[in-house]
């Protein structure tokens, strides 16, 4: 009797059980990524990725679509900075006091400057990173690319906010500035692209939201569970819980780098390209993984 019983309710369980499976795990198959070595013109072997079957750091549009451009509404990064929640890790208020939250990479004090309350990038000063470090958290964020704009594309108003030190959601004035899409102002760079383009022109204060989850590495240094992303763009969604799917890293012009296992926590840094884009108001609530 009790065999009968299980026949019929045996494989419903099965499948409901896949399902909560299928919906709590991470499934390491998608996207699909796949890499081809290729000669460039001094016959140096290059690596080129291709996620999904688009080539990362592709420049057609006809290939990898820009996203659609909005214009954002207003919020507290447009009129001044706003203030950080009260269980907020504050790292930057505008002080010289809270410059002292930040280093170079190799923990000395920064060269960046403090310029009218922000904190601004110095060519050739490197990376800052904060002392405090995190894991899984939510960033706040407002940065100012310059103007006048200079340059364009990948040199027009570049920065980064790297999540761990190592995961950057991107920089850029991306404001008529046109780039690859995943390399543009919000773009988790190589890897995804944000859904639209809030930014707004340069010189004018954006804002960053950042929830991040820290991926997850086993004994052997796999990766077992991905970081993954939601981000808003002056308070526009550009990332919905979005599965990272790999470092972020530069490997030539058309390869990120691979996921390594690292601490599970790591600075929040900003990066130095050689542009003096500002930032203020920089706040972390530390969350559960
Ligand atoms: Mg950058």
């Amino acid at each position: 009797m009790h065999t009968t019983n299980l026949r019929w309710w045996y494989p419903a369980a099965v499948l409901a059980a896949g399902a909560l499976w299928a919906e709590a795990h991470d499934d390491l198959s998608k996207p699909e990524i796949r890499t081809e070595i290729r000669k460039d013109e001094k016959g140096k072997d290059v690596v080129y990725m291709f996620i999904d079957g688009i080539k990362v750091h592709e420049r057609d549009p006809a290939k990898q679509p820009h996203p659609p451009v909005v214009t954002p509404g207003t919020d507290g990064a447009a009129e001044g900075p706003g203030l950080p929640p009260s269980d907020a890790v504050v790292l930057f208020d505008g002080s010289a006091e809270s410059m002292k939250n930040w280093t170079d990479t190799m923990g000395n004090p920064t060269k960046w400057k403090l310029v009218d309350g922000a904190l601004e990038a110095v060519k050739k000063a490197g990376y800052i990173q904060s002392r405090q470090e995190f894991g899984s958290c939510q960033v706040h964020v407002e940065w100012a690319t310059p103007k006048p704009p200079k340059g364009n594309d990948q040199g027009r108003g570049n920065s980064g906010v790297f999540l761990m030190g190592r995961y950057e959601v991107q920089v850029l004035d991306s404001y008529e500035n046109t780039t690859y899409a995943d390399g543009q102002a919000g773009a988790l760079y190589g890897r995804a692209k944000p859904l639209v383009n809030a930014c707004r022109p340069p010189g004018e204060w954006q804002s960053f939201d950042i929830i991040f989850h820290r991926p997850q590495f086993d004994e052997k240094g796999e990766v077992v569970e991905r970081a993954t992303f939601t981000v808003l763009h002056n308070g526009v969604l550009i990332h919905d819980h979005v599965i990272l799917s790999g470092g972020t890293g530069w490997r030539g012009p058309h390869a990120a780098t691979e996921y390594e296992a690292h601490p599970d926590k790591g600075p929040i840094s900003l990066q130095d390209h050689g542009n003096p884009v500002r930032y203020r108001n920089i706040w972390v609530r530390e969350l559960e993984d």
